[in-house]
């Protein structure tokens, strides 16, 4: 439920509405920090001794906190988030919201974030994949575009500045939608990148509004941007009868480029300076990568995001030695995976081992026998692993930073040496690399 942080910043005229109990609410407020101050768009429907006997009556006690959000508020969607407690008690938040959403007249989306079933960012996964089924029907875009038929697609030939891109493919471009939500700063970098390969991004899921949210249907492709949306990629192939791009996730600039390119395939168009892009990154980045060459990294599995950061890494000249994931979907990271093999023969180290759903306790018996150079590892483990002389790095920025895109490379980056570089300045009292270091 933790992914209430992100969305509700994201979907700017949303609520979020989080069923459970105090446990729940005692999570996202000391979860999201200083944020709980600012009078965020979420709340807690506590629930009291009278829901959990059935006393009181579910609907009934949902409308009445409903009302109150939308003569505060006044949102466009309202997104309940199911709990533990809900399911548990088997509160009906799927059977009830239809009813409720008529007598108020909101949407109400129900997404079951518990940590039951899901962990960490999977909760992003749930609320997605529940949007994806109210996005508008993608075939009446279709009807419009056949209707308007040729004059149209001389129009877009006529506007373009590449004449060797066909007509058809220019029409067929318009239809990828991405899915996964980022900052909209590096959402619109990617839609830049893709653009100067003359693709062009036909929407966002989620959109910034909840009135803006892409047309789905046939004959749209869609492509996710993280690697924990594998339901949210189901729903909208098996559901809304989406085609799915299956590439590498553009974290780092060696995946940025794999998705560029993947998708580039998709639409029969010819990568233009993508290598030449890379080059560059990677020589703007040669600083950060002569601090990490040839050190050595456990990832204890915490948001999903491991497999591409290990990747990453590994290109960087890292040693992974463990990378732990609590819920692996080999289909929806077939691509991510293969490459992570290709980047591991590229770079002569061998295969890390995948350990899905880690035991934790093994796991810091394993770290104490490795003794790696780094663990990417949750705030519960941090700090006695400091104790024990190993430099850790909090998983859970790396769901926060903007990671995303070639150009965001560095950020990675300065997030992975920042304990390597502290440790290194502490040693020898030498002068940092980096100014966040200077600050720290
Ligand atoms: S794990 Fe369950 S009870 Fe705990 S905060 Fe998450 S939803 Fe609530």
């Amino acid at each position: 439920m933790s992914c209430v942080a992100r969305l509700y910043q994201k979907i700017e005229d949303s609520f979020f509405l989080v069923v459970g109990t105090k446990t729940c609410g005692y999570f996202p407020q000391n979860a999201l920090g200083v944020t709980i101050f600012a009078e965020p768009r979420y709340a807690m429907a506590e629930s009291e001794e009278g829901d959990i006997s059935a006393q009181s009556n579910d609907q009934e006690e949902l409308e009445k906190i409903c009302l109150r959000i939308k003569s505060d508020r006044n949102p466009s969607v309202i997104i309940w988030i199911g709990t533990c407690t809900t399911e548990i008690i088997k509160m009906d938040l799927e059977g009830i919201a239809p009813k409720l959403e008529r007598r108020i007249g909101i949407p109400i989306v129900v997404a079951r974030a518990n940590g039951l079933d899901y962990a960490f960012t999977q909760g992003e996964d749930t609320v997605l994949a529940a949007m994806a089924h109210r996005c508008p029907e993608y075939k009446r875009c279709e009807t419009d575009q056949k209707s308007r038929g040729g004059t149209e697609r001389v129009e877009i030939h006529a506007t373009s500045s590449n004449k060797s891109i066909s007509q058809t493919s220019e029409l067929a471009k318009s239809n990828l939608v991405i899915f996964g939500s980022l900052p909209s700063g590096v959402a619109s970098q990617l839609n830049s990148e893709l653009k100067r390969q003359s693709i062009f991004v036909s929407g966002w899921l989620p959109s910034q509004k909840y009135n803006e949210l892409p047309g789905l249907g046939q004959g749209v492709y869609v492509c996710g941007v993280n690697p924990f949306l594998s339901r949210t990629a189901t729903t909208l192939m098996r559901r809304r009868k989406c085609q799915l791009i299956g590439a590498p996730f553009p974290i780092g600039p060696d995946g940025t480029r794999a998705w560029i390119e993947k998708i580039c395939s998709v639409f029969n168009v010819k990568p233009d300076g993508l290598e030449e892009r890379e080059s560059q990154i990677w020589k703007n980045v040669e600083d950060y990568t002569q601090v990490v060459s040839g050190k050595s990294v456990f990832f204890t599995g915490d948001n999903l995001l491991e497999i591409s950061i290990a990747r990453f890494l590994i290109r960087c000249g890292m040693i992974v030695y463990e990378i732990g994931i609590p819920y692996m979907d080999r289909r929806y990271q077939a691509a991510e995976l293969s490459f992570l093999q290709h980047t591991c023969k590229k770079m002569e180290t061998p295969l890390p081992r995948i350990v899905e759903k880690p035991d934790n306790y093994s796991q810091v018996q394993r770290m104490h026998e490795l003794k790696p150079h780094l663990a990417i590892t949750g705030m519960a483990h941090a700090n006695p692993l400091e104790a024990r002389n190993i430099d850790t790095k909090w998983s859970v920025e790396f769901t926060f930073a903007q990671i995303h895109g070639s150009s965001n490379a560095r950020d990675i980056l300065e997030l992975v040496t920042r304990p390597l570089r502290c440790r290194g300045s502490l040693a020898s009292g030498s002068p940092s690399l980096s100014r966040q270091t200077a600050e720290s």
